[in-house]
């Protein structure tokens, strides 16, 4: 079964066929998040949702080249190095290190490149040049270079591919210089913004003099660099379709004439608690604040995947209390299932896997897929209770089959059994070392552990792993 998605360019569930004329390899972007600050639970959202259209496509055999960027420099970033007298990097380097432990803390993948804005300023700069020698862009008085609208549809392109726009209610001829606005105002944007005193030391030198880019053309520049001019899959929460999303199509297709992504697949809102996220209504949750408050990163994410990403979504904590006694349902069965099973392996068995796939392959219909795996369980345990129907081949069958389904959800449940070997050794290698008084040694390792996501602890029972 072929995989069908919502593209957002044509409004319409679409199968999926990647450009690769082997049919094999996917490259998908997802716009990355800006760290000016801890990472909200709508935002994850988006990036829970990225990693499962990445994991159902490896599922499915493809070769994916999953590209998220941080954005490290736009407007409230400045805004806020000035107000903490600090410097960009010092900044952003604590939000995107803290990102990259929520990332993690929620089971997702990490993308196989996550370029930071700030390393590619002279790929910004050159697709600006571009932009400006096809006679698009413009500067204007005050230093800074403009996108013109105007004369990018005079070249026979189209602004407002994602979104319908009348021009006609539209202010044309002005300009707007932040990075957000709304479609009312839609005018020439900024791709390169003049150095202003506010900006402190946040410049870099240009043809046009010193300055930054805006936050549009920063994905344009990094998409394109890594993944070429044309590519598969471009992903982002729907709050990013306008102006970002379209901007972005906007200064590739202008810069390179040919068509810039083929999907475009948006997640929707989250409401918290039955209202838009506000910290002023008190329903504003980090990922830490929900840790803080004793969940777990698989139940926050087994949540976030219960609805259809083209819903908004109401999440609670109540919602939350459910998932916890969704997962312990589905471990108590997979517990028992391991128990009668032993020691015996067995091919898992077709009949799971075939229907959530069936799901997923239907626009990633979760309700569906989580219909199917309760239905799945439900049936289970009345051949294991109140007395064990199941032969140890058949257990492992159907404990291979569930295995399979919570590793392609990224829900595998966390134990010590699951510590990698190699992770064991490296523990065992630390503990020597620290007997030898070899401390150099042993804070290597720790720090090697640590960046592949684990953590020491010490216990009455000698030291453990822990996933960070
Ligand atoms: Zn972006």
């Amino acid at each position: 079964m072929s995989l069908k998605l919502f593209n957002t360019l044509s409004r319409s569930v679409q199968d999926f066929n990647p450009l690769d004329p082997a049919g094999k390899s996917v490259d998908l972007y997802c716009c990355g998040p800006t760290v000016y600050d801890f990472a909200h639970i709508g935002n994850f959202r988006t990036f829970v949702f990225a990693d499962l259209v990445r994991r159902y496509l490896e599922f499915k055999g493809y070769a994916v080249r999953h590209v998220m960027n941080i954005t490290d420099v736009e407007d409230k970033i400045i805004q806020r190095v000035r107000e903490n007298k600090t410097t960009l990097r010092e900044y952003t380097g604590k939000f995107e290190a803290a990102f990259f432990e929520d990332f993690q803390a929620l089971s997702c993948l990490r993308p196989h490149d996550t370029p930071r804005a700030t390393e590619y300023i002279a790929d910004i700069i050159a697709l600006v040049e571009k932009l400006v020698a096809r006679g698009i862009a413009y500067r204007a008085a005050d230093g800074s270079v403009y996108f013109s609208i105007e004369k990018y549809q005079g070249c026979g392109c189209r602004y407002g591919q994602l979104l319908k726009l009348n021009f006609d209610e539209m202010r044309p001829g002005e300009r707007v210089s932040s990075d957000e606005y709304e479609k009312e105002s839609v005018a020439d944007f900024a791709l390169w913004k003049a150095r202003v005193p506010d900006d402190g030391e946040v410049a870099w030198p240009s043809p046009w003099g010193e300055g930054r880019p805006g936050w549009h053309v920063e994905c344009s520049a990094m998409s394109m660099k890594i993944l070429g001019e044309s590519f598969d899959l471009h992903l982002g929460g729907e709050d990013l379709i306008f102006p970002h999303h379209e901007d972005e199509i906007a200064q590739s297709e202008g810069a390179t004439g040919k068509p810039f992504v083929k999907h475009w697949v948006h997640g929707a809102h989250l409401l918290v608690e039955g209202k838009k996220m506000s910290k002023r209504l008190g329903n504003y949750y980090t990922l830490r604040d929900l840790l803080g408050k004793g969940f777990s990163g698989r139940e926050i994410r087994h949540l976030l995947l219960t609805a259809h990403y083209r819903e908004s979504f109401n999440f609670t904590l109540g919602g939350l209390q459910g998932a916890r006694a969704a997962l312990a349902r589905l471990d108590e069965c997979a517990d028992k299932l391991k128990e009668i099973a032993g020691t015996t392996t067995a091919t898992a068995e077709p009949e799971l896997i075939q229907k959530v796939a069936a799901a997923l392959d239907e626009d990633l219909n979760m309700s569906r897929a989580w219909g199917e795996i309760f239905e799945w369980v439900r049936e289970k345990n009345k051949l294991l209770l109140p007395d064990n129907k199941l032969s140890p081949e058949q257990a492992a069958a159907s404990l291979g089959a569930i295995n399979k389904i919570l590793a392609l959800l990224g829900l595998e449940k966390a134990g010590a059994e699951e510590i990698p070997a190699e992770l064991t050794a490296l523990l065992e290698q630390r503990q020597a070392a620290r007997k030898a008084k070899d401390f150099k040694r042993s804070d290597a390792i720790r720090d090697e552990l640590k960046a592949k996501g684990w953590v020491i602890e010490d216990t009455p029972k000698g030291p453990k792993l822990k996933k960070l």
